[in-house]
């Protein structure tokens, strides 16, 4: 099923966005089926969001400039997917998107809804760690699935989404991005994006799976975030050099992932993505520590399984399967 909620304004933003030339405002009314005062009002409504649309009588509108905002319209006008996304929320702040999309799983919202906030409050990471959330700079976002699976599967959906935004930030940056088993998306050495996976299901039965992504962005400088994590963490603007459109990297996300989420279920393991997978980990062949609780240990990363664990090779030639539930993975001499 193809839901599509796009409004007259994202259609109208699209459009402009598409086109070199002005648009005739007759065009837009014709295109859309909408009056001459709802394309005006349209347009009003873009300029207030700080788009620079040029208005020339008898030629008609174009877009000068858009801002780096993350509205619903800018999103969805841009978006190409068949289900991800495609049903949007929108939040100025919120506590966590996480948590906002288990709600709307619970009141009827279908598979691929999407949250997507400016700034969380209580920005969530694995097992009860936190994730910096400021406005203005990064992506909080969360798409919540309804799959007809095993939930022993959904596991392997946080390395699905990490690939997808590995695959994203390259695309849209033309930065090198790497992933740090099993979450993390990593430029540089430093972590730009975590992932957190929340199920809620029965034995037998998934309800629904949240999978919150977290990227900075455009964070201006190691400053801007807090002193303990300034070491480990970066964003894109921050290692590139220059800004990037949120909206264009969001979508870059939800397109790779509804990809990879398609062939993911096609056999409901990792096989066939395996290889692109690989070549975005940065562990592979590398010395890697095992924080588990019952006991560290040290190895070399030989790579995933096709269910998502670590296989790692212990000095004695043991070779080890980490399961991501339990244990952070270091490198020997740092973070990577
Ligand atoms: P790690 O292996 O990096 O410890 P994790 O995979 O166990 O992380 P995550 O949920 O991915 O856990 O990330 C949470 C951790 O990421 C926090 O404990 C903090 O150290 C770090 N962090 C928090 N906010 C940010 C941010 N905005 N950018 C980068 N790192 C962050």
């Amino acid at each position: 099923m193809v839901i599509s909620l796009k409004t007259d304004k994202s259609d109208i933003l699209a459009l402009l966005r598409n086109s070199r030339d002005y648009v005739s405002g007759q065009q837009l009314c014709d295109q859309f089926g909408v009056s001459r005062t709802a394309v005006w009002k349209a347009v009003n409504q873009l300029k207030e969001e700080g788009y620079r649309i040029e208005a020339v009588s008898r030629k008609g509108y174009r877009l000068l400039e858009s801002p780096d905002v993350l509205s619903r319209s800018e999103i969805l006008s841009r978006l190409e997917t068949k289900w991800a996304g495609q049903r949007l929320f929108y939040l100025d702040e919120t506590g966590s998107t996480n948590i906002d999309a288990k709600r709307y799983a619970e009141e009827g919202e279908p598979h691929g809804t999407t949250v997507v906030a400016e700034k969380q409050n209580a920005g969530r990471g694995r097992r009860g760690k936190y994730w910096e959330s400021p406005p203005g700079s990064a992506i909080y976002m969360t798409i919540m699935l309804k799959p007809d699976f095993e939930p022993d599967k959904a596991s392997m959906l946080t390395l699905v989404m990490a690939l997808s935004v590995a695959q994203a930030i390259t695309e849209a940056t033309g930065l090198k991005a790497g992933i740090k088993w099993p979450n993390d998306v990593v430029v540089n050495k430093k972590k730009v994006c975590g992932i957190l996976t929340e199920l809620d299901a029965e034995m037998d039965y998934i309800r629904h799976v949240v999978i919150g992504v977290g990227i900075n962005v455009n964070n201006a400088a190691p400053e801007e975030f807090p002193e303990e994590i300034r070491q480990t963490a970066t964003s894109l603007r921050i290692e590139s050099g220059t800004g990037f459109s949120r909206a264009e990297l969001l979508r870059h996300v939800l397109e790779r992932f509804e990809e990879n989420y398609d062939t993911f279920v096609t056999t409901l393991d990792l096989r066939l993505l395996i290889e692109a997978y690989s070549q975005y980990l940065l562990n592979l062949n590398a010395e890697v520590n095992v924080l588990d609780p019952k006991g560290s240990y040290t190895g070399i990363a030989r790579g995933i399984s096709t269910t998502g664990e670590l296989l790692v090779e212990k000095e004695n030639g043991e070779m080890k399967t980490v399961y991501a539930g339990e244990v952070s993975v270091r490198g020997l001499y740092g973070y990577i």
